[in-house]
C-alpha cells in the first residue's frame, strides 16, 4: 500500500514540519492544564507554505486526563 503524503488541510501543501513542545505553565500560560505536577507535551505541526498550525496531544495518559477534567463539547 503506497504511503500517501499528508497534506495541509488549508492549502494542500506537503511542506509540513512537526516538533514536540512543552505546553507551558512556568513562565507563560499553561495551555493544557492537567494538574499541578503535569507538564504535558504538544506535537505542533506547521505548514511552512501557508502558516497553518495544528496542535496534537500525543500522550495517551494526558488525553485520558482531559476526558476527566475538561467539558465535553458534544
Ligand atoms: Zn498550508
Amino acid at each position: 500500500m503506497p504511503d500517501k503524503a499528508k497534506t495541509c488541510r488549508n492549502c494542500g501543501s506537503e511542506e509540513l514540519y512537526s516538533k514536540k513542545v512543552h505546553s507551558g505553565g512556568f513562565y507563560g500560560p499553561n495551555l493544557l492544564p492537567l494538574g499541578m505536577l503535569a507538564s504535558p507535551m504538544f506535537r505542533v505541526e506547521v505548514c511552512t507554505d501557508c502558516g497553518l498550525v495544528e496542535w496534537f496531544v500525543p500522550g495517551v495518559a494526558d488525553r485520558k486526563k482531559i476526558r476527566k477534567l475538561f467539558k465535553r463539547s458534544n
